[in-house]
């Protein structure tokens, strides 16, 4: 009954609507079960029309950037991982402030900032992913973290489409508290007009810090672990004795401790299994309880 209505609404959308899709197709470390369907709406409407019969018949959705914060299950995803890959626009008013939709890239917002010569978001330039995944995990580098810039965040929750200014907002260390089910869909956020040569200058020392210390040369999500107050997560683990730390597939990076890779064949249960195993360890040696960054989800 569901699988006639989803299938429907997919012959109804002029974005796509995949069946039994690969979720290793669509994440950075290549690992995750099947999602039920994976949803591209073609714009904001088809997105709302989407969500209303989503919710309507008690189908679980999951939003999905660029999928490089993301460890999805083997058993995959029961129900619709939505992508907001086109809404994808970026626009300035003129007073430096850039608009964009959650699916422009982070690479595009930094690119767009250069040539307009607005400063302020040259650290995004090198976190892979989305605006859309850059907001909800209040993505950020050297100091620096996308709420600092935001002015306006524009969700859909319930099925409306709110604007909520970020006073009114909870962000924290990679954390924004969003409503169960909300969609952020775009924001805006506060440049400074700015040099163009000394933005890119930024831009390529950002990069430069990232090429000499997270070429690890296998897929990964980056820093798997939140750092604790005071402490590097990497630290801890090195100080445990855990690099190089190996499940199956799945690896404590030689080069960076914090990043856990794919050697080649991983399955989410190993990534799992090295992850658990570090926090274990870590809390005997260090009395510390690491806090995963990576979100993890589906079924096993
Ligand atoms: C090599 C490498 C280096 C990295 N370096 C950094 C770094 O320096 N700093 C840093 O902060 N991160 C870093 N990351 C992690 C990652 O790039 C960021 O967390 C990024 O913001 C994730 O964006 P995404 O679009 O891929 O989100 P996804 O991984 O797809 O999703 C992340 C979370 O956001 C949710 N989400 C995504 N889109 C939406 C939406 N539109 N509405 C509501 N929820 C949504 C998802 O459901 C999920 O819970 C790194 C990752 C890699 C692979």
């Amino acid at each position: 009954m569901k699988g006639e209505l989803l299938a429907q609404l997919g012959r109804e959308m002029r974005g796509t609507l995949l069946f039994d899709e690969p979720m290793a197709l669509h994440t950075a470390l290549k690992v995750g079960g099947p999602a039920d369907y994976f949803a591209v709406p073609a714009d904001l409407a088809e997105l709302q029309r989407l969500v209303t019969v989503l919710v309507a018949s008690d189908i679980p959705y999951l939003l999905i950037g660029g999928g490089y914060n993301l460890l999805v299950r083997d058993g995959g995803f029961r129900g619709v991982v939505i992508s907001l890959e086109a809404l994808c626009s970026i626009d300035s008013t003129g007073d430096s402030l850039i608009i964009a939709g959650a699916g422009a890239s982070n690479r595009a917002l930094a690119d767009y900032a250069l040539k307009h010569s607005l400063s302020g978001i040259e650290f995004l330039a090198g976190i892979p992913g989305s605006l859309g995944g850059a907001v909800a995990m209040n993505a950020g580098a050297g100091g620096e973290a996308i709420a600092d810039r935001l002015e306006m965040l524009t969700t859909l929750d319930n099925g409306a489409v709110t604007v909520t200014s970020k006073e009114k907002l909870c962000f924290g260390y990679r954390f924004l508290q969003l409503d169960p089910g909300e969609i952020i869909i775009g924001a805006s956020l506060r440049l400074e007009p700015g040099s163009r040569s000394e933005i890119a200058v930024n831009i390529e020392a950002f990069m430069d810090q990232r090429r000499s210390s997270q070429q690890v040369g296998y897929p990964s999500a980056g820093s798997f672990f939140k750092n604790p107050p005071g402490k590097g997560a990497w630290r801890l683990i090195d100080e445990a004795g855990l690099r190089g730390y190996r499940v199956g597939g799945a690896q404590v990076s030689e080069v960076h401790a914090n990043f856990l890779v794919n050697r080649g064949g991983a399955k989410a249960a190993d990534f799992i299994a090295v992850a658990d195993y570090i926090k274990q360890v870590v809390w005997k040696e260090a009395a510390v309880l690491l806090e995963e960054e990576v979100k993890i989800v589906g079924e096993n």
